[in-house]
């Protein structure tokens, strides 16, 4: 309970635009879109189309198991990307939210010492992130729907049955 911050897939597409718009102002021209899945990865797309990037990779990183409810840390799952893909690179990481901010640090560790330049791009970030992204949409610090997971999964209907 309490406010919420809704994000409809139309409002999610301006942002996106915003977003990129503001990176490339800023003249950084990233060789590679790294994205946090699962969220990060609408993020990603979105990101890597507009800035005209055509390498996306991934990550996967588990954290929150319900609203506001965590792990103690969050942990990258397997596959793990292989470091060298970004030796020498500009990366991009791309996530929904900074909340705490612990998993875009875990992945921003992991880049670290290989890539030439690593930044970070999310729609929020929240004023407890204890990572600073260098492109933010917005700042909320209202617990967030986003469009892709807002609803629980589809569920498999019984088959219709067909009047003759
Ligand atoms: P952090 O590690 O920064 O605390 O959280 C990162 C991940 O937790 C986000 O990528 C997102 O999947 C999830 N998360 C954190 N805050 C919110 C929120 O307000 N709403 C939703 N839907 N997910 C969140």
């Amino acid at each position: 309970s309490g406010v919420r911050e809704n994000l409809t897939y139309e409002r999610f597409g301006g942002a996106i635009r915003d977003l990129a718009q503001t990176i490339a102002d800023d003249g950084y021209e990233p060789d590679i879109v790294l994205s946090i899945a699962r969220g990060g990865v609408f993020v990603a797309g979105g990101l890597a189309y507009a800035l005209d990037c055509k390498n996306i990779h991934l990550v996967n990183v588990e954290f929150y198991t319900g609203v506001g409810t965590t792990l103690e840390m969050p942990v990258m799952l397997a596959p793990v990307p292989n470091a060298i893909d970004f030796s020498e690179k500009k990366v991009l990481i791309a996530d929904d939210v900074a909340d705490t901010g612990k998993t875009l640090k875990l992945v921003h560790d992991f880049c670290q010492g290989t890539v030439a330049e690593v930044r970070s791009a999310v729609i929020y970030e929240k004023s407890q992130s204890l990572v600073k992204c260098e492109y933010v949409w917005k700042r909320t610090d209202d617990w967030i729907n986003f469009p892709w997971s807002v609803e629980p999964p589809v569920v498999r209907r019984e088959n219709q049955v067909l009047d003759a």
